[in-house]
């Protein structure tokens, strides 16, 4: 059983190799990490620091951050020795700014090494190797076409994946093995195809995501619908949610997706109907009510609350705990047994009381 969820439905991880980005597994069944990437400018290392801070607290495992020149490597060298988790340097066009981020420990460094030269992945795979980090080839479809070339989207997505791999084949002759790829497009379609793709032709962990997913709820609509494809078809290592200026809001939506596919647990779901012409009373409110009472809960409890008797006491009676609307009271739910009636003016706070005391069988972890 995986995270103490449904044993079922489990998904069947692809096999991979493992890779180790700081303390965080990537690969190898390791449960799927959570990515993000900083916004601050490359010399604001408080700045840099906060983000990584709040990426953390949102459940975020791996941060990044921006390494565009050598200069910004003494940057980067003073945000990873204070960063609460593990830290990538985000290089593009020149080996000698990997190196330096290498050299200023870096926990994995991400590069395009269409930009690089033989030479140049030569260099970085020699630095990588000594220094015990994974190196991520990171490619975007609209990156991947020189100018001038065209391509539909199948063609595109072969293209990425071959390129991709030739690169990966370039390290790895070098016998440099630790490596992830990761193959993003704007587009939900392309990214999926492209990491079917990669998953069919080699064993290295991926990184999955969708680039330039924009803003709201286009943006977690998208992220959601590749990832989840992805996810139950067990690719994909680790991940990162992409929006545009909202590096709080898309590490929370990698736990959230990760949640929502019970591949991690973290605190309790609650389970509630989107109400309708029969609700009676403030459901939403009672809603919100629980989950501000319960956010201290670190136990995958599932905890319904519903809003009638129609789909209310079916939902509440497979949860761990829960309330459905009848009659104008709530009958409380525990593991599947109606136990009593609650009045809705204190329903949340003894349904929230009743979580607590079951979160103490997770091990006595709230
Ligand atoms: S559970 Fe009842 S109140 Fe809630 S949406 Fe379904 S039918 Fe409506």
């Amino acid at each position: 059983m995986q995270n103490g969820l449904n044993e079922d439905l489990e998904v069947t991880r692809r096999g991979t190799r493992a890779v180790r980005v700081g303390g965080v597994i990537v690969g190898g069944g390791a449960q799927v990490s959570v990515q993000t990437m900083n916004r601050s400018n490359c010399d604001d290392v408080e700045g840099n620091l906060r983000e990584l801070v709040l990426a953390a607290k949102a459940g975020c495992d791996i941060g990044r951050m921006a390494v565009p020149n050598v200069k910004a490597a003494s940057f980067f060298g003073k945000v990873a020795a204070a960063s609460p988790i593990p830290l990538v340097a985000d290089v593009h066009f020149d080996w000698r700014t990997a190196l330096a981020a290498i050299n200023e420990g870096a926990a994995k460094v991400r590069v395009n090494p269409g930009n690089m030269g033989r030479d140049g992945l030569a260099r970085l795979s020699d630095a990588a190797g000594a220094a015990g980090i994974p190196v991520r080839i990171g490619v975007n479809s609209g990156s991947v076409l020189a100018p001038g070339e065209t391509a539909d989207d199948k063609a595109r997505v072969d293209v990425m994946v071959r390129r991709t791999l030739e690169w990966a084949g370039i390290l790895s002759n070098f016998g440099f093995r630790d490596i992830v790829l990761s193959f993003k497009a704007h587009n939900v379609r392309e990214t999926v195809l492209a990491n079917r793709l990669a998953a069919e032709r080699c064993p290295y962990p991926l990184h999955v995501g969708v680039t330039a997913a924009g803003r709201g709820g286009l943006a977690l609509a998208k992220s959601a619908a590749a990832l989840g494809s992805l996810l139950l078809d067990g690719i994909g290592d680790t991940l990162r949610v992409g929006f545009t200026g909202d590096l709080e809001g898309e590490a929370r939506a990698g736990v959230e997706i990760l949640r929502a596919l019970e591949l991690r647990a973290a605190g309790p779901e609650v389970i509630a109907c989107p109400t309708c012409g029969r609700t009676r009373g403030d459901l939403a409110g009672l809603v919100a009510k629980v989950e501000e009472l319960t956010a201290h809960i670190r136990a995958p409890l599932r905890i319904a609350v519903m809003g009638c008797e129609v789909n209310g006491p079916g939902e509440a009676r497979a949860a761990d705990i829960g309330v459905a609307s009848s009659g104008g009271v709530f009958r409380l739910f525990r593991r599947g047994v109606v136990e009593r009636r609650l009045a809705p003016e204190n329903a949340a706070e003894i349904l929230a009381a009743e979580a607590e005391k079951l979160a103490l069988d997770y091990g006595g972890d709230e």
